[in-house]
């Protein structure tokens, strides 16, 4: 579970600013599209204006001639001489309305002009001329009073202007009301740039056309890869350079009482029960307290992995003192549900015990219960040899008044020694749960019990069994006249609050059948 918020974590550390600096130049790229598209549409729409006002001054020149009334005959030589002399000019004609009679490929003639076809009676797109019906061809018109000005724009030259773009993958095209020439020198009616993306138009100020200028790519994220693949590449390298970092600073061994100093910062020491019962009725008396670290990356850790060191730096003191306060925070609730006597039991290292602090905690613990049936037991664990001082005894008296009681753990496995017994007042002797274990393999673990259950008569002493799993070492344990026991045969330790809960339910259960 921790392992797994961990992964999650580096995962989303690699993938979200990954995800983020990439949508990002992906827009900035979007951004740039867009203008340099804009900016193509609009230098190619200032040719195209420079280009069409050439077909314009040539009409003028061509009604100049008419003017003084001359006719067809007359003026086709000088109109010939203009075509050829002002650039993009293929032709000029000259009308009246719609009826054009005077032309400089082949002077006097009669052809129909439809002026309607004129977008704003000024410019028209065709798909080809008489002459070169494949070629598209621009006409620009004049009109002075009754007399009417043609001329034509071979569409090669717009054709060169659209296609000779700095960077090949714009494309741009023309429009002339519905009609449409594309790069290809296509005519169409149809709008070519759908496909296209960053489409840009923009409108000439002086004739009726538009240019329109667009990216030639079906996906502007593969447009984005296709022009800066590089960048891309060294983003994704520094992202996952950065997330190497993250996921080595998350995974880096750090000194455990570092750890453990940040853990009580953050009360993330919390109790855990398993409850003790009576080996005859088999109903609970009480519980021993468990500490579990509820580690943010490492979920649920067992005590024996963080107590030993919890114990050199000495930080086991505060870390009992937090769970000692939560302890009898969470027995408040329940108080008036638990059977009188209920034991509370709570491991209490050796050193705890040369420190007046455990009498104030022990005083706050009873205080906060507020209920004498609820007994606190200090279990003396005896990894570190107790050292009973004159302090340590004064200490005990002092607890025994308060109502606390005392008991040596792991009896016969630590530095308890029988001197100790002697000096401090105990009540209870705790069997650990090695001989417990070896109940009906090893009689030499059978003699120590039997030799602790003498030992516990005669100095009037309680007895707990713990590790108890098989109902034969119950019973075993319970004709040794052994009076409580603790063991995954009865519970496994589970959180303080679900105990009490689990607890309350059955009690309720129990009254209302
Ligand atoms: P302990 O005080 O001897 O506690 C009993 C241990 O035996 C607990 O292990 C419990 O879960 C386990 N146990 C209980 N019944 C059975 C069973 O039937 N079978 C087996 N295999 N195990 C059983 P846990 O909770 O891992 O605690 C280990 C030790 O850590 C404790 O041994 C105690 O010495 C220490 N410890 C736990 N909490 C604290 C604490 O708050 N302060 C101090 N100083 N030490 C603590
Ligand atoms: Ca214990
Ligand atoms: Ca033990």
């Amino acid at each position: 579970m921790g392992g797994k918020i961990k992964n999650i974590l580096i995962v989303l550390l690699t993938f979200l600013p990954c995800i983020f600096i990439l949508l990002l130049f992906h827009a900035g790229f979007e951004f740039s599209l867009h203008k340099e598209s804009k900016q193509h549409a609009v230098k190619v729409v200032k040719e195209i204006d420079s280009i069409l006002n050439y077909g314009e001054e040539s009409n003028n020149l061509a009604l100049n001639l008419i003017s003084d009334g001359d006719s067809c005959e007359k003026i086709y030589s000088e109109m010939r001489i203009n075509v050829a002399r002002i650039p993009y000019v293929r032709t000029i004609n000259l009308a009246h309305g719609n009826n054009i009679y005077c032309t400089s490929l082949w002077g006097a003639a009669e052809f129909h002009s439809d002026s309607m076809k004129y977008i704003s009676g000024k410019l028209y797109l065709m798909p080809g001329s008489n002459v070169e019906q494949k070629y598209p061809l621009i006409a620009v018109r004049t009109v002075i009073g009754e007399n009417v000005a043609l001329s034509g724009i071979d569409g090669r030259y717009i054709k060169q202007l659209l296609s000779e773009q700095k960077n090949n993958s714009f494309v741009i095209s023309l429009a002339i009301g519905d009609s449409w020439l594309t790069h290809n020198n296509e005519f169409t009616h149809d709008n070519p740039n759908k496909s296209f993306l960053a489409v840009q138009r923009v409108e000439s100020k002086n004739f009726p056309f538009s240019v329109y200028s667009g990216f030639n790519s079906s996906s502007s994220w593969l447009a984005f890869w296709q022009e800066d693949q590089f960048y891309i590449v060294v983003i994704l390298l520094f992202q996952i350079l950065f997330s190497i970092f993250c996921w080595w600073q998350l995974t880096r061994p750090r000194p455990l009482y570092l750890e453990l100093e940040r853990a009580i910062r953050k009360n993330e020491f919390v109790p855990y029960a398993q409850p003790v019962v009576d080996s005859v009725t088999q109903e609970i008396i009480g519980v021993e307290i468990l500490m579990r670290w509820k580690h943010p990356y490492q979920g649920i850790v067992r005590p024996d992995l963080f107590i030993p060191q919890a114990e050199d730096s000495g930080l086991i003191i505060p870390m009992t003192h937090m769970l000692l306060k939560e302890t009898s925070r969470q027995l408040r609730e329940y108080k008036h549900c638990l059977p009188a006597p209920f034991h509370v039991g709570v491991n209490i290292s050796p050193q705890h015990c040369n420190s007046s602090i455990l009498l104030d905690e022990c005083k706050y613990f009873v205080d906060g219960v507020s209920n004498h049936n609820i007994i606190l037991v200090l279990e003396l664990t005896e990894r570190e040899a107790l050292d009973v001082s004159e302090f340590t005894q004064d200490l005990f008296h002092d607890l025994k008044i308060l109502g606390c009681k005392i008991a040596i753990d792991d009896f016969g496995t630590g530095h308890s020694s029988l001197v100790n017994l002697q000096k401090i007042n105990l009540d209870y002797l705790k069997i650990d749960q090695i001989f417990v274990k070896n109940i009906g393999v090893d009689c030499t673990s059978e003699h120590l019990i039997e030799s602790t259950v003498e030992l516990a008569k005669r100095l009037s002493l309680r007895i707990i069994a713990e590790g108890v799993e098989t109902e034969a070492q119950a019973e075993y344990l319970k004709k040794q006249g052994i009076e409580n026991l603790q063991g995954f045969l009865f519970a496994k330790p589970i959180p303080l609050g679900e105990f009490l809960q689990n607890y309350n339910q059955n009690i309720n259960v129990i009254d209302n059948d």
